[in-house]
């Protein structure tokens, strides 16, 4: 009997992951990636002699990763390794106060008292709601497809319903914040969360309040060679399983059949497939890769989540004060998510990221130098006028890091380049330039997002961070195993 051939559009970590998924099945996959690379937004770029991770700096549930290993049954230490971090992130206000979010939990309560004043029981009492909010919901919006009926009826769905009165849905995630702590910096805090999935924390429902879980109850990670290395580690393993990839080669159409997909068209040749799965982005699958076929567009209407602009600086010389994760935050959080969600413009007085891989892989940069991922979130992209917004916020994030640094970092500066929205969707195929696909700054945003199988065309699948259950490596990761173990 011949075997199932499998047809992927993408080797963003969705697809990756999904390719090795279906190959270990027994199916036939090839994967047609645009970019020379694969990896999409996981990817890395050199400066000279620095090294920086293109796009995600955050690595979470490892487990989701080594579960690909485990499946195909080889030793994981040949593909990939990484370590628990002993600290999460360090923060930075403007009034000189700084904060450092320890993994051992005495320590970060005594911090959090030490430094913000913010009792050791407040703290205490938010992580085990975010726990119970992870407990309640995860297997539902994270684990489980929430598009099928079973995924209601079952133990967890009857759980959940029982705990419903415990979940504040109806309140905002900054509301639920302020009852939180007794302190504006640990609201503050507690309020960044909504940007790891690209949404307003003024918006934004407390349930979101279930992403703090993943870092300071289960612990924030770093692999040993980098982020990176998650997606290259995948795609190592989908090669020695027998995936074939097609490199530079763009899809340009889904080919149809009735109501069946039956392949893929690229490079003006055709590849036919039992199964076709798009990684790229569902909006721009709809409208570039089935133009005329009746889309969905409720689903695709929704509001986009926020996009980043990223400076890769090579800075020679050495911050001690600085660990792998920095936060500088805004004085004025309100107005800078007023600024991303509301008037699409760039804050004078931006938060700021900066993510130093060389502080744990030293061969990132010069002895005595570091790579600085430095990244302001900014709205998608609607047209603004980004070659004007760029060198104005590059000069806002120089004068709010030199000022809070004590240093004048421009000077400092000996190797550059950057990433913006347009850049992120022209290398990616996202729409807008979004970093998550659809915001979440509704109760119902969860609902709306496009679910893994199309509904018409029953042999074309969705995978990666614009469809169910979200953006981020840990949920572009369980949509390819909800697409293995549920719909397939
Ligand atoms: P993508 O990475 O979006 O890749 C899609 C791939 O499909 C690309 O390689 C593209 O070239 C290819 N493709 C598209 N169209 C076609 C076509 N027609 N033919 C062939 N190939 C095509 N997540 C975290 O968990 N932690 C973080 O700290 C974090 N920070 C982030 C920071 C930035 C700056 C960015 C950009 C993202 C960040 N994310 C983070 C989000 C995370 O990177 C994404 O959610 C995740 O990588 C999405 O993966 P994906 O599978 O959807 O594919």
């Amino acid at each position: 009997m011949s075997k199932t051939k499998v047809a992927i559009i993408g080797s963003g970590i969705a697809g990756l992951a999904a390719a090795v998924r279906l190959q270990l099945r027994g199916f036939e996959v090839q994967v047609f990636e645009a970019n020379t690379y694969t990896g999409g937004k996981l990817s890395e770029i050199q400066l000279g002699d620095y090294r920086f991770d293109a796009g995600p700096s955050l690595f979470t549930m490892p487990e989701l990763v080594m579960e690909l290993f485990s499946l195909a049954k080889v030793d994981p230490g040949k593909y990939f390794d990484y370590i628990q971090l002993e600290e999460s992130c360090r923060y930075f206000w403007e009034d000189g106060t700084e904060f450092t979010a320890w993994s051992d939990r005495t320590r970060l309560l005594e911090e959090a008292e030490n430094m913000l004043g913010e009792p050791q029981a407040r703290l205490q009492k938010a992580l085990d709601q975010s726990a119970l909010l992870y407990d309640t919901l995860a297997e539902l919006f994270m684990f489980k497809p929430i598009h099928k009926l079973s995924t209601w009826t079952g133990k967890k769905a009857l759980q959940a319903y029982s705990r419903l009165h415990k979940l504040n849905f109806s309140r905002s995630m900054d509301a639920q914040s302020a009852r939180l702590f007794q302190t504006e910096k640990m609201r503050q805090l507690f309020n960044r969360y909504a940007t790891y999935n690209g949404s307003d924390p003024y918006q934004a429902p407390a349930t979101l309040h279930i992403i703090p879980h993943l870092e300071f109850n289960q612990g924030a990670y770093f692999p040993s060679q980098g982020m990176h290395s998650i997606s290259q580690s995948i795609y190592h393993l989908a090669k020695d399983l027998g995936v074939i990839f097609h490199l530079g080669q763009k899809v340009e159409a889904i080919l149809l059949d009735g109501k069946k997909a039956r392949g893929v068209k690229f490079n003006g040749q055709t590849h036919a497939a039992d199964l076709v799965v798009s990684n790229m982005d569902m909006v721009n699958t709809y409208k570039k890769l089935l133009p005329g076929h009746l889309a969905p567009k409720r689903l695709l209407n929704q509001p986009k989540s926020s996009s980043a602009l990223i400076f890769y600086w090579g800075i020679k010389h050495s911050f001690p004060q600085l660990g792998l994760h920095n936060i500088f935050f805004s004085d004025d959080y309100k107005s800078e998510f007023e600024h991303i969600f509301k008037k699409g413009a760039i804050f004078t007085d931006p938060t700021v990221y900066i993510n130093i891989t060389s502080k744990h892989k030293a061969d990132d940069a010069p002895k005595g130098a570091e790579n600085w991922f430095t990244m302001i979130n900014v709205p998608n992209n609607t047209g603004q006028n980004w070659d004007e917004f760029i060198p104005q916020a590059r000069a806002y994030i120089l004068q709010k890091l030199s000022r809070l640094l004590d240093a004048d970092v421009a000077s400092l500066i000996e190797a550059e380049d950057f990433l913006d929205p347009r850049r992120i969707e022209s290398r990616t195929s996202s729409f807008a330039g979004a970093l998550y696909g659809n915001s979440s700054n509704n109760a119902f945003a969860a609902f709306l997002r496009h679910p893994i199988q199309h509904k018409t065309l029953s042999n074309l699948y969705f995978v990666g961070g614009s469809v169910h259950p979200g953006g981020g490596i840990p949920l572009s990761l369980l949509s390819a195993k909800q697409l293995d173990e549920e719909y397939i």
